[in-house]
């Protein structure tokens, strides 16, 4: 069969298919193949990873979130796997790009993930309440797909948008600043403190940013900077263009900034941008159960939880770090069942940044930990023709997932020694980092512990010479 002189190839049978290979479909496509389900994953881009990789952020913060503690379910898989070739500092694992992509990738394919890179999601087919199928366009060809149930881990709610599934559409002041992260070398040691207090009192070149943001990556001596930022709607084809080309100029300008106003900065260079923009959000599915902002105020209870979020919300404001509306509850909220789902269509769920919740609250929800848990809850409940909560609850306790906030609360950081001791031993031997001060969350700290001698945490940049 031909579609415009190109040949149009289609495959069918799939139990489970997901769209976007992000932290989201990473769990969704690696829960729904641990229950022996035939799944296809399939990303516009080169390989797993979505923000992680391509958009150049391997920095999963906030892996605490899931007692047990990161050790069940699909993001101690990750976190095993990367351990080895990661920095773990209090509650945030640090790697690269390129560790996050193979360790992805071969966890995919061990478990028998079918994957298609390079091909982005073009259309899809409705008949009544139900998907039966995709299209997508990869290397010169169009394909199209069939499966019986879908799982939308496209950040941006593609899959949804084009099966017309209302979405809750954020504006630019609502969705965050999108970021561009560029990676320097050549600075001189600082205290992280100390130049975040000195970096508050300067004027930066663009009004959002009161806020130094910048992490060492492991043991290279790259600081990654999270600095600029524009704000825009990154669902409009040509904004993202305009913000792309705003975010590489920005970065010429904040550059020779730094090195002006930063001692420690004076010799520094770029050694290199991300490919892609990083959109912390764009828009959300109308779902089921909507998580609002009141819900996280007020840590209204959740009947059916299948992942654990955060309480807190409202940072990367367009106009300076915290927004108006910034609500800094500490604390986990359980993500409900119904968040996933949407009345519209039966045979889909949402995983990751585009599940159903405000688009000023959207924080509580998009640290990659989170995501790769609604993932996982997103895949096991595609798996299984989306069960009963009773029936979801007991897969996902079977396969040794936390995913209730009260569960992680009551049991809070029991350790699975097995899991730290295996993860021990693979760990290879590395250089010791210099280190002037313990993690301010000490009571996370078991993680740093695990890692010693190889690894040692620090709160200070270390010393990096050019
Ligand atoms: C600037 C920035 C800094 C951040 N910092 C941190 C941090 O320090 N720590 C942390 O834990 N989290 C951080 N986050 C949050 C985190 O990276 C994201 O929220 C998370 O990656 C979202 O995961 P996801 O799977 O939902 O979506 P994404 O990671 O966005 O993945 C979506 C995937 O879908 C694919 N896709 C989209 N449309 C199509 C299509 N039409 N066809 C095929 N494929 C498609 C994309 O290519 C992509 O791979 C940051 C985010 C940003 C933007």
């Amino acid at each position: 069969m031909a579609a415009n002189n190109i040949m149009a190839q289609s495959s069918s049978d799939y139990d489970v298919l997901v769209v976007g290979a992000g932290p989201s479909g990473f769990g969704a496509a690696l829960s729904a193949a641990t229950l022996g389900k035939r799944v296809l994953l399939i990303d516009r881009n080169a390989g797993p990873g979505g923000v992680a990789v391509f958009a150049g952020c391997p920095v999963f913060a906030g892996i605490d979130s899931f007692d047990g503690s990161v050790f069940g379910g699909m993001l101690a898989k990750l976190i095993d796997e990367l351990a080895p070739d990661a920095t773990i500092v209090g509650n945030t694992l640090t790697t690269t790009e390129d560790r996050i992509q193979l360790a992805m990738t071969r966890l995919l394919r061990s478990a028998g993930v079918e994957m298609l890179f390079y091909a982005t999601l073009t259309g899809v087919t409705r008949e009544n309440d139900r998907i039966r199928d995709i299209s997508a366009y990869c290397a010169g060809h169009n394909l199209t797909f069939t499966a019986r149930n879908f799982v939308d881990a496209t950040g941006d709610a593609v899959l949804s948008r084009l099966t017309n599934i209302p979405v809750i559409h954020g504006s630019p002041d609502e969705t965050m600043t999108k970021t561009l992260f560029f990676k320097i070398i050549g600075v001189e040691h600082f205290d992280k403190s100390d130049l975040k207090k000195r970096f508050a009192e300067k004027c930066f070149p663009y009004p959002h940013q009161d806020n130094f943001m910048g992490t060492t990556l492991g043991h290279s001596n790259q600081l990654l900077l999270n600095l600029s930022a524009v704000s825009g709607d990154a669902a409009d084809p040509w904004d993202l263009t305009r913000m792309d080309i705003e975010l590489r100029e920005q970065i010429d300008v904040i550059v020779p900034w730094l090195r002006r106003e930063f001692p420690e900065f004076r010799h520094c260079e770029v050694v290199s941008v991300a490919p892609n923009i990083g959109v912390r959000a764009s828009c959300n599915i109308v779902a089921l159960e909507t998580i609002r902002c009141t819900d996280l105020d007020e840590d209204t209870p959740v009947a059916e939880p299948v992942a654990i979020g955060k309480r807190s919300y409202g940072e990367h404001y367009i106009k300076q770090f915290s927004s108006p509306w910034q609500s800094n509850a500490g604390g986990f909220r359980s993500i409900p069942y119904g968040a996933l789902r949407t009345a519209a269509v039966s045979n889909l769920a949402a995983a990751g940044r585009c599940i159903g919740i405000e688009s000023s609250a959207i924080s509580a929800v998009r640290l990659m930990p989170v995501c790769i848990g609604t993932g996982q809850a997103a895949g096991f409940a595609a798996a299984l023709d989306f069960p009963s909560y009773a029936k979801l609850r007991e897969v996902m306790k079977a396969q040794k997932c936390v995913f209730a906030a009260e569960d992680f609360r009551k049991s809070n950081l029991k350790i699975d020694m097995e899991s730290l001791n295996e993860i021990k031993k693979r760990s290879r031997k590395r250089p010791e980092i210099q280190s002037k001060s313990t993690p301010q969350n000490g009571e996370y700290s078991y993680l740093s512990t695990l890692i010693k001698p190889n690894r040692r945490c620090t709160n200070v940049v270390p010393k990096i010479t050019k």
